[in-house]
């Protein structure tokens, strides 16, 4: 039987790490043989990532280039795209979320007529510049996506109310749990030597936090920086840990307020492995990233959102997540109260069980003509 052949198409951390658990789900099968093509958006993250879970790309693009704007990137990837998709000849393509590269591979898909599957489908803001380019990038993939994978049902709703047909939705959880709790059982030590160093189970509390929206950079990341300060100076007890974004506009902003604070531990961006260890630990997230709230909700642990909107209203509707903008009072007053009341933390299944890849594949077998029941039959168990 000649196998589906499958392209993954990705260029950033977040896609390596939430397609790795569907690269595996389809590996597996039988019937597919998929590829992965890394855009180079992120170059070096992207490839250390893809390293991190064995994983190579079939393709690296290598797009990237210093102040790289949109217009370049975008233009970019679909061009050197087309030269992929003509000598591979795919079946289908799948895409993650909302970035470049997944609107990239979404219009080549569609300039080559090839069936196109979007993982993580249905987030919205409904504010069009917010978050800048993610809302109209992931509204533009569905309406090029042929089969939508929703991590919630919030999400489906999402798709529905724009008129996408009903029996392409399907409701499968996030793929960011499976990795998650992939990662998690396997238990490893800290690599990083300040963390390996630094954190001992059930002494202090910890604080992670990382920072590294487009919208924040010119004042946000000011004000969230003094709030860590001011934290850090109030608690004794509590370390914080902030990662963070290789972005050398991002580091001018924090170092100012962050140097000297010792009990704020400023890191190079961490390994996955070390990251959602550090964050499982953790009593307090503080966060504008959207993966990191899905992985700190499977985990349970509280989270102040810097941003103004949200695509995952699930969060705060679980009473795990706090809009709080980059506003410093917010911020030092919901912080005291996470970190001074005694709470045990409950994972809250928001965004899956940690079988969303297998969902997928089966539901790419069902749209395949490979399983003939009905779809609901099967991936609701
Ligand atoms: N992450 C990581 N190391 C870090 C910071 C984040 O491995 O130092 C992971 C985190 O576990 C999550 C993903 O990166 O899965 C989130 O990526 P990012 O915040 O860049 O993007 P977003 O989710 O906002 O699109």
């Amino acid at each position: 039987m000649t196998k589906i052949k499958t392209l993954l198409i990705l260029g950033t951390r977040p896609e390596v790490i939430k397609l790795a658990p569907v690269y595996f789900a389809l590996a597996q099968s039988e019937e597919f043989n998929p590829l992965i093509i890394n855009t180079g958006q992120h170059r070096d993250l992207a490839r250390d990532f893809l390293t991190r879970f064995n994983l190579t790309a079939a393709y690296d693009l290598e797009v990237m280039i210093e102040n790289q704007s949109l217009t370049y990137l975008t233009s970019e990837i679909i061009s050197r795209l087309e030269k992929v998709m003509i000598k591979e000849q795919p079946d289908l393509v799948l895409v993650q979320g909302d970035t470049t590269s997944a609107l990239g591979g979404a219009l080549s898909a569609f300039y080559h007529q090839v069936s196109l599957g979007h993982v993580e489908a249905g987030l919205r803001t409904g504010k069009k510049y917010n978050p800048f380019p993610e809302e109209m990038n992931r509204l533009l993939i569905s309406k090029l996506a042929d089969w939508h994978f929703a991590p919630t049902s919030g999400a489906r709703n999402n798709l529905l109310q724009e008129g996408i047909e009903r029996e392409k939705v399907l409701v499968t959880g996030n793929t960011i749990v499976d990795a998650l709790l992939q990662v998690l059982a396997k238990n490893l030590p800290f690599h990083n030597e300040i963390l390996s160093r630094e954190v001992s189970k059930g002494k202090e509390k910890i604080v992670t936090v990382t920072a590294h929206r487009r919208e924040n950079w010119e004042k946000g990341i000011e004000e969230v920086a003094q709030a860590l300060r001011i934290l850090g100076e109030k608690f004794k007890e509590v370390k914080i840990f902030f990662p963070l974004h290789p972005n050398p506009l991002v580091r001018e902003k924090i170092l100012p307020y962050l140097s000297s604070c010792t009990r704020v531990f400023l890191l190079e961006p961490l390994d996955y492995f070390d990251f959602v260890k550090l964050l499982s630990q953790s009593t307090l997230l503080i966060t504008d990233s959207g993966g990191v709230q899905e992985e700190s909700s499977a985990l349970g642990v509280p989270v102040l959102i810097t941003r103004d909107f949200t695509e995952r209203p699930e969060v705060m509707k679980a009473g795990l997540g706090y809009l709080v903008g980059c506003n410093r009072e917010k911020i030092v007053g919901l912080a005291t109260r996470f970190l001074k009341e005694k709470r045990t933390q409950k994972s809250q299944p928001i965004f899956g069980d940690g079988r969303a890849s297998w969902r997928i594949v089966q539901a790419l077998r069902y749209f395949f003509g490979l399983d003939s029941r009905e779809i609901e039959e099967f991936i609701s168990t």
